[in-house]
């Protein structure tokens, strides 16, 4: 039931293509993290002075463990910083903090779609935790209505993200805008290096995205496959 021709026709490739993004974005990162930005300043200064840019003085900015964990908490209006972004004065430091200020500014602002995906979280967390139960205890018991509802549930995560997909695209757009405006990406260069970096992060959304509709077309076709049985 796991290996049917589904799984090499949706699964597998999207499995791929989401190793491709991962690498893509690893690669970007420590290459942007080992050069040195001209401004000189440190993710955890550019923070400071990109806030201020935007009057999100409020935001506190705290440092976190891990790699690529950098993230802007809208609940509590806090901005996360990795130790090596808020600690190096790097291209790729610069360009990640740029774009989680952007969340904060899309946050600030109202941004509609941000605030569509944060009502979606408790909806996508039970739906992607009872989803598959649902279909697995449908299949077994060959009743299709239950698995039906299962993969219903299940969709709610190609929902997020696609969702996701502006808001990521969005906050990019405004780091860029950003980095350029307030003089901290001086030369064409930095402006490319900061681009490259952020668009192998939004490889990873894209990767989310495709395999989520992969994995549903995957379980539909396992309940194809089943009732033809
Ligand atoms: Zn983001």
């Amino acid at each position: 039931m796991m290996f049917n021709s589904g799984y090499l026709l949706f699964a597998l490739p999207a499995l791929l293509f989401g190793l491709y993004a991962q690498f893509r974005i690893k690669s970007a990162y420590s290459k942007y993290l080992r050069v040195r930005s001209s401004s000189g300043m440190s993710g955890f200064e550019a923070a400071q002075r990109l806030l201020r840019m935007n009057g999100l003085e409020q935001v506190q900015i705290g440092e976190i463990p891990g790699q690529l964990t950098d993230h802007y908490d809208p609940a509590r209006k806090t901005l996360g910083l990795s130790s090596s972004v808020a600690r190096s004065a790097s291209l790729a430091g610069l360009a990640i903090v740029a774009h989680e200020v952007g969340h904060a500014s899309q946050d600030s602002q109202g941004y509609a779609m941000l605030k569509v995906r944060s009502g979606l979280v408790p909806i996508v967390q039970i739906g992607s935790m009872l989803g598959p139960i649902l279909f697995m205890v449908g299949l077994l018991l060959q009743f299709t209505p239950l698995a039906m509802v299962g993969l219903v549930l299940f969709s709610g995560t190609l929902v997020f993200t696609l969702i996701t997909l502006p808001v990521e695209y969005n906050a990019s757009a405004r780091a860029l805008d950003m980095l350029t405006t307030s003089g901290l990406v001086t030369s064409r260069e930095e402006e490319r290096g900061a681009r490259a970096v952020l668009s192998a992060a939004a490889l990873t959304y894209v990767a989310a995205t495709i395999q989520s509709l992969a994995n549903l077309l995957y379980y539909a076709s396992i309940l194809t496959g089943s009732r033809r049985r």
